[in-house]
Order: C-alpha cells, then sequence, then structure tokens
C-alpha cells in the first residue's frame, strides 16, 4: 500500500500509476482516483513545513504522491516553474481581518483565481509527462469560468497539447469569458455552449465515456476529477495551518467539492483540522446533502458567484468513498442510483462520518452583497462573491474554537458588477485584466450536442 499507486472509487479499475492518472484523469471504471494510502505526515514533519518557502511545502506533499516517475529535481523545477508568475511571494497569503478570522488569499496567479494554485503545476506536470511517455493529450474542460482560464493559462502554446475549454454561454461574467477567448495561442479551442455548466460537465463526462475516441484523442481532463489538482491544493491548507500554529477551521466556498476534499485529504495526511466548512450559493445540493441526509439535483440558477452553479458535485464521489471505508460496491451502486434518480439518501452511519468532519451553509445573493459591504466597511477590504459566500458561511460558526480561516478564492476585479452593488463603485482593475476587452475573441457557439462537439474536437485537433 501506498500513496503514489491509485485506485479508483468505482473498484474495478486497474492500480494505476501518478502519471497514469494525471494523463488519464477519470478512471476506466468510470469512478475518481485516490492514492491506495494516503501519506502520513508525522507531527515533527508538520511542524517542518513552519516557515518554509510555499514551493519547498509543494514539493514536500506532491512527491509523496508522485512516487518514482519525477526526479527530486524534476518535480522541484515543475514547481518552480509553475509558481513563478504569481504575484504574491507567499503564493497563498493569509490576511487578518479581525480577531481570529483569516482569509487565505488563493488569487494571486496569472488568472486571479484560486484554480491557478494546482493547474499552474498540472500545465508542467502534463508538459514533463508527455515528453517522458511520448503522444499527445487532448483536454476538456467544463467550465463555470476559472477553471478554463487557468487551464488556458497553464496549457496555452504548450507542444503535444490541445485545450477545448466550454462553458456555458452568456453564464460567465464578462471578465472570465475576455480571459478565455482572447488567448493567442493555436492549440487553445473555447467553445460557448448552449446549456449550463451541468450539461457542459455532461458532455465532458459523455465523451469520456466514448472509450473509442476517448482513446484516439487521448482525452484527458484538468478539472478536479483529475486528483493531481486535489493533491496540489491541500498545500495551503498545510502552510496555512502550520503559519497559525494551531488548527484552524476552514471555510470554503464550494462548487464541485474539489477545493474542501483538498481539505479533507490534508487532514488523511495527518495534519490537524478543527473543521472543514461547505459554504454554498443557492445551489445548494451540498448543504442539503450534509443538512438533509439526501444528496439530491435540481437546475443550476445563476448566481452572484457562477464559479459555484452547479448541482453536482463531482467530488463528493471521494468523499463518500472515504465515508464508507472505500467500500466500492456501495459507492459504485450509490453513484449508479444518483445518475438514475438525480437523488441519493445517505445512509446513517455515512452520514455521521461525513458530519464529524463537516458543516454547511448555504448562503444567497443578498448574503453575498451584505458580506461584500460588511467586510469593506470593517477593513477597507473589497472581496469577491465566491469568497463572500464563505465570509457569509463563517458569521454563522457560533464559537469555533481557534482561528477561523475562509479560502479567498477570486480576485474582486474579476466580477466587477456584483462588487459594485455592494459597494458603489468595481474594483481597481489589475494590470493582468487591463486591455482585454481590445483583443480579438475565439470562441465557437455550439448546441448541446455530443456527436456536434465530438466533431468540432476531432476537427481542431492539432491545428
Ligand atoms: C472553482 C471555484 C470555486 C469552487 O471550487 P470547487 O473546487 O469546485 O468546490 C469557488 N470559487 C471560485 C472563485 C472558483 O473559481
Amino acid at each position: 500500500m501506498n500513496a503514489h499507486t491509485f485506485v479508483s472509487t468505482r473498484g474495478r479499475a486497474p492500480a494505476a500509476s501518478f502519471a497514469d492518472v494525471l494523463l488519464a484523469a477519470l478512471a476506466p471504471d468510470g469512478g475518481l482516483y485516490l492514492p491506495q494510502a494516503w501519506p502520513q505526515f508525522s507531527a515533527t514533519e508538520l511542524a517542518a513545513f513552519k516557515g518554509v518557502s510555499y514551493q519547498e511545502a509543494a514539493y514536500q506533499v506532491l512527491s509523496r504522491f508522485t512516487g518514482p516517475f519525477f526526479s527530486e529535481t524534476e518535480l522541484r523545477e515543475v514547481i518552480a516553474a509553475a509558481y513563478s508568475d504569481f504575484d504574491a511571494p507567499e503564493i497563498a497569503p493569509l490576511v487578518e481581518i479581525e480577531k481570529d478570522r483569516y482569509l487565505l488569499e488563493l488569487f494571486h496567479g496569472p488568472t486571479l483565481a484560486f484554480k491557478d494554485i494546482a493547474l499552474q503545476v498540472l500545465g508542467q506536470l502534463f508538459s514533463r509527462a508527455l515528453a517522458k511517455r511520448g503522444g499527445r493529450a487532448t483536454i476538456v474542460a467544463a467550465t463555470s469560468g476559472d477553471t478554463g482560464s487557468a487551464a488556458i493559462a497553464a496549457l496555452g502554446g504548450l507542444p503535444n497539447i490541445d485545450v477545448f475549454v466550454m462553458h456555458p454561454k452568456g453564464r460567465v461574467s464578462d471578465v472570465q469569458r475576455l480571459q478565455m477567448t482572447t488567448s493567442a495561442h493555436a492549440n487553445v479551442h473555447n467553445i460557448a455552449l448552449e446549456g449550463s455548466f451541468d450539461d457542459a460537465q455532461s458532455i465532458v463526462k459523455a465523451l469520456f465515456a466514448d472509450t473509442a475516441f476517448a482513446k484516439k484523442v487521448s482525452l484527458t481532463a484538468v478539472n478536479s476529477i483529475n486528483f493531481a489538482r486535489i493533491a496540489a491544493q491541500s498545500v495551503y491548507y498545510l502552510t496555512a495551518t502550520s503559519a497559525l500554529g494551531r488548527p484552524a477551521t476552514f471555510v470554503v466556498p464550494t462548487g464541485n467539492f474539489g477545493d474542501i476534499f483538498a481539505g479533507e485529504a490534508a487532514w488523511r495526511m495527518g495534519l490537524s483540522v478543527e473543521r472543514l466548512v461547505i459554504a454554498t450559493n443557492s445551489n445548494d445540493i451540498m448543504a442539503r446533502a450534509l443538512n438533509e441526509g439526501v444528496y439530491a439535483s435540481g437546475d443550476a440558477k445563476p448566481t452572484l458567484s457562477p464559479s459555484m452553479d452547479i448541482q453536482v458535485a463531482s467530488n463528493f464521489e471521494r468523499a463518500l468513498f472515504e465515508a464508507c471505508d472505500r467500500d466500492a460496491d456501495w459507492a459504485t451502486a450509490a453513484m449508479n442510483d444518483f445518475t438514475r434518480d438525480k437523488r441519493l439518501a445517505l445512509p446513517q452511519e455515512v452520514l455521521a462520518r461525513l458530519r464529524a468532519r463537516y458543516s454547511a451553509f448555504a448562503k444567497d445573493d443578498a448574503a453575498t452583497i451584505d458580506a461584500i459591504k460588511a467586510v469593506h466597511a470593517q477593513t477597507g477590504r473589497i472581496i469577491d462573491p465566491h469568497t463572500a459566500i464563505g465570509v457569509a458561511a463563517a458569521r454563522d460558526l457560533k464559537d469555533a474554537p481557534g482561528p477561523v480561516v475562509v479560502l479567498s478564492t477570486a480576485h474582486p476585479a474579476k466580477f466587477p458588477d456584483a462588487v459594485a452593488r455592494a459597494i458603489g463603485a468595481a474594483p481597481p482593475v489589475p494590470k493582468r485584466l487591463q486591455g482585454l476587452e481590445t483583443k480579438p475573441e475565439r470562441v465557437e457557439t455550439l448546441p448541446h450536442s455530443l456527436p456536434l462537439i465530438r466533431d468540432f474536437i476531432s476537427s481542431r485537433l492539432g491545428s
């Protein structure tokens, strides 16, 4: 049993190496990969994180998962390159906004959202892995806004890779759209899908399910179903905790459950975590699952926090697999039931285990605006609407012992309209976003149709 051999949550895929997992993303049995055993950090090893650079912490964590595929030098080069274009030397700075209340700022990368922290690593890993193994990769990503631009920033211009990014037409902010569609790299292909984010995600799933096509184009994914994302995101839970010197309650603005599951990963690696708090917007599937015991999807509603407008939280499968003691038969049956009925009643024992780790709160647009306003009035800081959902949820935490850390997932300038509604003015536009509206856009509008999207991908490969 080790941390660089991976198993599927559905239990019917052969054990895989880190490189297999990176390049395949989804397991061939339709499940999600997890390490056969979580790496364990001793108390002494965790204490040693204090004061080391973010890059060193990332090396300590990622090397446990990558195993022998990358040499130490290679992995250190990957990490150095990944974090070379961040605006904050700490990469993920922790900012105190009131006594024992912190923001963990994860938006200092090239596209100003937390997705950069993992995707910049993934881009470098892909490039190295393809150079070693040979061949090409076709990456397809469904995005509710931030994954797409972060994937494009990480993968645009890399050899042997084509990136197809599908966003729900009209449901991402203008800044988010422009960040994607103004890429000048020939290997970047944008699709505006006539449908919701969940429609886009279901197309991605269907493309993977078409195994002949997936094999022909070497299809892979960089959304949080790719375990490498989870591994890279677990690092900031460790660095934040060691900076605080005490276990924290982490409040995580949640959509696809990837970011918060990275917290569970850190916890399973030995980190002391007080609690993980799921903060959702009105698309509250995860809050209902935890609070009512039924994981049931509805229709995604547009909100002020579009990157969380999700009704299926893919990574919840990983948490369920752990909560049932890795009973792959149960997990498979549960996920099949959910796919069929759009509803899954959680057994008492599974629910009790989830509740031992997680709490959940849903907050609406009005609470989002209030939280932006309140933080601005108290501290002069401008937060984005996703972070605001976390801040609003954190206010409901009565007597959390120790520090409360809200993950601040995007720069406010990505969501100027919501900010302006709250405080009467849009935030200043950072350099990275200046001049986007004058660049030419490249995007293809396509209907919610698997065959048409498949044809589009085939026609653009290597072009
Ligand atoms: C992706 C995203 C989230 C949600 O993260 P998940 O890993 O999908 O739960 C929250 N906030 C922002 C700004 C995001 O881009």
